[in-house]
């Protein structure tokens, strides 16, 4: 068996019940998804459209791609109907577009909005604070074609495993202050997407559904 398949077995065995793997395939070749998709692996992760849209017609169609990267407002067009899951809204101006082009496409899309608590200050995404305003002011309501399904984050990219704990933690928290407010009304809002391949393990800790996992799967990225 190859090392990539080796990798899903272990995932599959190694996962709590409850928390999926998104195999990050940014940068790797066909072949490399063929492995993992030939070990049972169906959940993909991309972050480059080009990229994306390049891999989707060479591989099976049964594979839930979910759009990982920062995403420009002017190639969501090329997603649309392509995606199970876009886990990085990192603004409401791209929220309004993937809705706008999913309401003319005749399609519903899921999201992920994507938290900013990182200490990196490149990072995209919402704050804590922002993101709870934008649930509570009901912005959300006049969605017509777009299905939040939860959040999405990174903790700090540091050895202090202390503050990358704190990070996870505040992405959780940030959460189930949305999820438990019965006063939104939110239905089907239940994915925390967070943990990479340094640090998983405490994101599950932390409550995490979906870990996204790319360079302990396929190896280190050739950019
Ligand atoms: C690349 C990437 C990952 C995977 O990171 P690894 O450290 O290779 O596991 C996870 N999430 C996002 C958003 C990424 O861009």
């Amino acid at each position: 068996m190859g090392h990539i398949a080796e990798k899903i077995q272990y995932y599959r065995s190694a996962l709590p019940e409850g928390v999926e793997l998104v195999a990050v395939s940014k940068f790797h070749p066909v072949e490399s998804l063929l492995e993992a998709y030939d070990a049972g692996q169906r959940v993909f992760g991309e972050s480059r459209v080009q990229e994306l849209v390049a891999k989707i017609p060479q591989l099976p169609d049964d594979i839930n791609w979910h759009f990982i990267g920062h995403l420009q407002t002017n190639k969501v067009r090329q997603i649309i109907g392509c995606v199970a899951l876009i886990e990085s809204v990192d603004s409401e101006r791209l929220l309004g577009v993937i809705d706008d082009l999913s309401a003319k496409a005749g399609v519903v899309t899921r999201v992920l909005m994507q938290l900013h608590v990182a200490a990196e200050e490149t990072k995209f995404g919402f704050a804590p604070d922002e993101l709870l305003e934008f649930f509570r002011s009901r912005r959300f309501e006049s969605l017509r074609a777009t299905h939040i399904c939860g959040v999405m984050g990174m903790a700090s990219n540091t050895d202090d495993t202390e503050r990358v704990r704190a990070d996870f933690k505040l992405i959780f928290d940030t959460f189930s202050s949305i999820r438990g407010d019965d006063a939104l009304g939110l239905r089907g809002f239940d994915v925390v997407s967070m943990g990479m391949s340094g640090d998983y393990p405490i994101a599950i800790e932390c409550g995490s559904t979906h870990v996204r996992i790319g360079t302990d799967i396929f190896g280190i990225r050739e950019y």
